[in-house]
């Protein structure tokens, strides 16, 4: 089997765009403020955006099950308050969810969070759990940066976020670590600020004994883990200095890299200097990157083929990095196969 931990549902219908527009519309004008109700999209538009898209790239490529979240760049935490945020994240989880009711043996849910700049993140619990026991979702995508490129909160290491994490743990299930739309000009969203978030992550739970609170809490860094694989001498270097434990006692219980880098020596990379134990296989499929790569002619997302040509695995390492890991990061997703036979 193979499991893509890693995808947004870029491709909604378009009235659940439109639908937002209202929403910050309203955010000026209460009398335009529309209700969740108003929000109408059958299950043959959701069947048709998924068949179309999504479904007939995976078919194409072969993975088998999708880790299935709202579209990061629209979560855009920075917009308006929490009641907005909250009221967002419920259309949004809902849609996923009804994604993974249609066609449950290829998307499993991840949850949005109703996250608002300096709101206590206790408030997104309910959202979280109601997506976990309601929605039978594996994992959330946490903001780092509600703010949108501000970065006004604190380190994830902060005990601002521990009542998240007491939930996360409560309920087995990790993190994705991922940002929004940066309405910052200095930083472009996918191309500066997810990386940049990445790197940064990672780089507070380096300073942190974040790990020693929460031995079981779990945090996957996206998009080959931003600049840290590359620079991985540097943060054992660090580390070293700040008389930290060696990054694999450190860090590589809790942490974990998907393989969202588009092109194959980035993920040859990835797969000599990362523990093959903490790589999961990703696409982020029909995201930021949508083109096709002149010097392959194959598309940039269609990251299964270079983990399948790296020389850096074999069949058994390649079988963690799709699937074994997956089960073992996501238990909730391990069980929910489990229970159908898989
Ligand atoms: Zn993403």
């Amino acid at each position: 089997m193979i499991i893509d931990c890693h995808g947004h549902y870029t491709t909604a219908p378009k009235a659940l765009e439109s639908w937002r527009s209202q929403q910050i519309a309203g955010i000026a004008d209460a009398a335009l403020m529309p209700r969740a109700a108003d929000l109408k999209i059958g299950d043959d538009e959701l069947r048709e955006s998924i068949e179309a898209n999504q479904l007939r790239l995976m078919k194409a490529r072969g993975s088998d099950l999708t880790i299935f979240s709202p579209r990061a760049s629209f979560m855009a935490h920075h917009v308006g308050d929490f009641a907005v945020s909250s009221t967002w994240a419920a259309i949004c989880n809902e849609l996923c969810f009804r994604v993974s009711q249609l066609f449950p043996e290829h998307f499993i849910g991840a949850a949005m969070l109703p996250q608002s700049p300096g709101v206590d993140p206790r408030t997104c619990i309910p959202e979280l759990e109601r997506c976990v026991k309601e929605y039978g979702f594996v994992a959330i995508n946490l903001n780092p940066d509600p703010s949108g490129g501000h970065w006004t909160s604190p380190p994830l290491s902060d005990r601002h976020w521990y009542p998240l994490y007491e939930k996360m743990v409560e309920h087995e299930i990790p993190a994705m670590v991922h940002v929004s739309t940066s309405c910052n000009a200095c930083f472009h969203t996918t191309g500066a600020h997810y990386l940049n978030a990445d790197t940064t992550a990672f780089m507070q739970c380096l300073t942190s004994d974040l790990f020693k609170d929460f031995p079981t809490l779990r945090f996957v860094i996206p998009h080959g883990g931003g600049a840290v694989p590359y620079h991985w001498g540097r943060f054992r270097g660090l580390a070293q200095e700040l008389k930290k434990p060696l990054l694999q006692d450190h860090l590589l219980n809790n942490i974990f890299f998907d393989t969202c880098v588009y092109h194959q020596p980035g993920i040859d990379l990835l797969t000599q200097v990362i523990p093959v134990d903490n790589i999961l296989f990703a696409s982020e499929m029909i995201g930021a990157v949508r083109g096709i790569d002149p010097e392959t002619g194959f598309h940039y997302d269609d990251t299964r083929r270079f983990v399948d040509a790296t020389p850096h695995l074999d069949a058994d390492t390649r079988h963690k990095v799709f699937e074994g890991n997956a089960r073992r990061v996501y238990p909730r997703l391990d069980r929910a196969l489990k229970s159908r036979g898989l």
